[in-house]
């Protein structure tokens, strides 16, 4: 497909991390999403579906993997006064600015994430697991594109949501979230919420070198706090954040290190681990 680019880059994800694209390319409708699909399958090449790249981690030098990264319009269109329908591919921040300028509760801890709507919902992004509070709390229902049967399906969140920061999008790219409904309620401001989120986020939360949030969903994430004094190159667990990884290298291979070491150390420890971040090749 003549729409197909190869290219290198560092800001696909926030890893920041250079690798050779051999197959990038962005679609702005189901029909060119269709396109790539039905590309991918007949040459037997995997894709990945991008939002912002916030919970993305590239393993690899060279991706082989088809890269669409979600070009749809960007809308956010009101229904009622509680209930606005949102495209996949607006940032979670603009739904928030939105929300508070028309006093509405929403899902302010999520200020701190870089997140499109598809990626927040495909991941179940929330505010951490001791909270149990989600993106999920403010939605209706999601309308997606379901390749494998050439569909549009509209779920309720009982039918999406499998678990802590899991879906039946999470690493499936069959299925392109396009939408979705939320409720939000009327509700007075006494400060701004994106605000004091912002504020908590700086205070501790470590932006000292680029990452991509927590990387285990699950796991004893003490132990890679203790590795933060484990330096490989320019990358290390963070001290102050705990099961965050800072890297400024141009590599992905000290992540991959890092994150192997902290596997070993679950088996050895009889222990699980289950990363967050998605891993792409
Ligand atoms: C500084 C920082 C702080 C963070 N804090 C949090 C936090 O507090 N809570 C939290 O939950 N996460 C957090 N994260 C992780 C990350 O931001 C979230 O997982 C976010 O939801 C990913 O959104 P994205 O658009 O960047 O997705 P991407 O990284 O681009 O993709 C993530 C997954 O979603 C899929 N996906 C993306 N768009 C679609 C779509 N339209 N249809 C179907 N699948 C899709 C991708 O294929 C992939 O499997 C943080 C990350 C950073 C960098």
């Amino acid at each position: 497909m003549e729409k197909i680019k190869s290219f290198a880059a560092n800001n696909l994800s926030f890893y920041r991390t250079t690798h050779h694209f051999e197959r990038y390319s962005e679609f702005h409708s189901i029909e060119e999403f269709g396109e790539y699909c039905n590309w991918a399958k007949a040459n037997n090449v995997k894709l990945y579906i991008l939002g912002n790249g916030s919970n993305t981690l590239f393993v690899k030098k060279n991706i082989t993997t088809l890269i669409l990264k979600n070009s749809i319009p960007k809308s956010i269109v009101p229904l009622s006064e509680s209930k606005v329908e949102v495209s996949s591919s607006t940032l979670a921040m603009d739904v928030l600015k939105y929300c508070y300028d028309n006093c509405l509760s929403s899902f302010y801890f999520l200020a701190s994430v870089p997140a499109t709507i598809g990626g927040a919902l495909a991941m179940n992004a929330g505010k951490g697991k001791k909270h149990s509070i989600t993106i999920y709390d403010f939605v209706e229902s999601v309308t997606f594109f379901d390749f494998e049967n050439n569909s549009l399906k509209t779920l309720v969140k009982e039918e999406i949501v499998k678990g802590y920061r899991e879906t039946i999008f999470t690493g499936i790219h069959s299925r392109l979230i396009l939408s979705a409904i939320f409720k939000f309620d009327q509700i007075y401001f006494d400060k701004n919420p994106i605000a004091t989120r912002l504020k908590w986020s700086k205070e501790f939360q470590d932006y000292s070198r680029p990452n991509c949030g927590s990387v285990f969903k699950e796991g004893h994430l003490g132990i890679s706090q203790k590795l933060s004094w484990l330096k490989i190159g320019k990358t290390n667990f963070s001290f102050k954040t705990q099961n965050w990884l800072l890297n400024k290298s141009s590599s992905h291979v000290p992540i991959v290190i890092l994150i192997n070491i902290v596997k070993i150390l679950h088996i050895l420890s009889q222990r699980k681990a289950i990363l967050e971040v998605i891993s792409v090749e």
